[in-house]
């Protein structure tokens, strides 16, 4: 009975571009659009401007795109967005956080 080896715990290996722009955007629902949901267009905008300019427009669009389908612990709700003001738009939110 051999054992295998454990898997690699260095948690900078696991922790993907994906989870980054994520923490960015459920920040931003934190402080500056708390209370407040934004449409994907955006978000994409948004997480630009926080992001690295390493980060590609692609690769931001992408994970945008996966929040709305996994948004927890954020939420999708059709609304009006806080910041371009479009209505009735699919926008992403953070509940329990009124302003
Ligand atoms: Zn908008």
């Amino acid at each position: 009975m051999s054992t295998p080896p454990p898997p690699p715990s260095d948690p900078t290996a696991v922790y993907t571009a994906g989870d980054f722009i994520r923490r960015v955007i459920e920040s931003l629902f934190r402080a500056e659009f708390r209370g407040r949901v934004l449409c994907a267009r955006c978000l994409v905008k948004q997480a630009k401007e926080h992001l690295d300019r390493s980060y590609a427009k692609r690769d931001v669009i992408e994970v945008i795109d996966e929040l709305f389908v996994t948004p927890h612990p954020m939420q999708v709700v059709t609304g009006s967005c806080g910041l371009c003001t479009k209505k009735k738009v699919p926008c992403l939110g953070l509940p329990g956080l009124a302003a």
